[in-house]
């Protein structure tokens, strides 16, 4: 089946240019300029980035992944897919070692039905000092053997850990992640300079959402985030949604590590596309106001109730990105991360037709998926 859209701002990685493209068995086969030859589906201009990439996020639409109920996470899926993110990982939260083994065994079943691009670990190998929304009680020093079992329950879909450098065994279980193909994340940690770089010579390759939960910058003990910027083997993750990281700040990073190296992430739990209220995150309780997510016990910030095309847009509109820079941000650098920069990530022939359409004040306004229109432009 052969499908042609016309008259759109494509944004691709070379820039912004009006154009149109053909899609055949769910993969982009044209890309051209100007008006289309022949008759297509008109979006009178509208702007088109290729789907979102989503590295981190816990949950939407009322339900949580670390829940482990196959429904519901599928649910949640569901919920971002709409959102404009036609990728994306489960994350779980520090939970029992064999709680996180069901979970993920149970996850694994939505990986092969395509729905999950694969699981995330964060936890549970992390610092006390900087647990954030974790139960610090379910802490646990990295452990080789107890690693190995946690991504055999995943049968090959455990894509990422996030794991704190500085713990006894780090840079050994870090070493074990990539020979596993898991890609190690640093993050939830107290590590210093030195050691964040010793997690970057083991393996380390992306920043779990730089800034929160590790120590912050200072110019005499430059700690973790000036580590992890300046490294060109490190994919720094952002949560771009005006509460976690302030837009100066956002824009400090993106400027050190350019939108090749930056990931926009959500971090979304449960409540992501729901109202205010009180939901759970594994094992811990979050109350949710004005859609800021806290934990219920002392107010912790507790992931978000961000979706990519929020981010997206708050990328272009307060961090000052281009449309071709927050793209990159939000599609080909995560799907790099993830070793799939040749199937997604961008509008060019050959990848599927995972597409975001964006109006003119890039609200979102249609999503497609594998040339299937999930959500159709109105
Ligand atoms: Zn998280």
């Amino acid at each position: 089946m052969s499908l042609t859209v016309s008259d759109v701002r494509l944004v691709t990685p070379e820039g912004v240019h009006d154009g149109w493209l053909t899609i055949e068995d769910g993969k982009i086969t044209h890309v051209g300029r100007g008006q289309a030859p022949g008759n297509g589906r008109s979006l009178g201009g509208r702007t088109v980035v290729p789907g979102f990439v989503d590295i981190h996020t816990h949950g939407g639409a009322g339900a949580s992944y670390p829940d482990g109920d196959v429904d519901k996470a599928a649910q949640a899926a569901a919920f971002h897919l709409g959102r404009g993110t036609t990728t994306t990982l489960a994350s779980l939260v520090t939970a029992a070692p064999a709680t996180l083994a069901r979970t993920a065994s149970a996850l694994a079943d939505l990986c092969e039905q395509g729905l999950i691009a694969g699981i995330h670990f964060e936890g549970p190998y992390i610092s006390k000092a900087r647990c954030g929304a974790h139960d610090p009680a379910l802490l646990r020093e990295p452990d080789r053997a107890e690693f190995r079992e946690l991504v055999r329950a995943g049968r090959g879909h455990v894509r990422m850990l996030t794991i704190a450098a500085e713990l006894p065994n780090a840079l050994d279980v870090i070493r074990d992640a990539a020979a596993e193909g898991v890609i190690a994340a640093l993050g939830h940690s107290d590590a210093t300079y030195e050691q964040t770089i010793a997690g970057i010579e083991a393996g380390g390759s992306v920043a779990t959402h730089l800034y929160n939960a590790m120590p912050p910058l200072s110019h005499r003990d430059p700690g973790p985030i000036a580590a992890l910027l300046q490294d060109d083997r490190v994919t720094v993750e952002l949560i771009n949604d005006g509460v976690h990281v302030h837009p100066a700040m956002l824009r400090l990073a993106a400027h050190e590590s350019g939108p090749g190296r930056t990931a926009l992430v959500t971090d979304a739990m449960a409540a992501a596309g729901m109202g205010d209220g009180r939901y759970p995150l594994g094992p811990m309780t979050v109350d949710v106001e004005d859609g800021v997510a806290r934990l219920t016990e002392n107010g912790t910030i507790a992931g978000s109730t961000l979706t990519m095309d929020v981010a997206f847009r708050r990328t272009v509109r307060e961090m000052g990105a281009s449309l071709v820079e927050a793209s990159a941000m939000a599609s080909l650098t995560p799907a790099r991360v993830l070793g799939l920069q040749d199937e997604i990530g961008s509008i060019s022939v050959g990848k599927y037709a995972d597409l975001v359409v964006l109006d003119e004040d890039l609200r979102l306004d249609g999503v497609m998926r594998r040339g299937v229109w999930v959500r159709e432009p109105a």
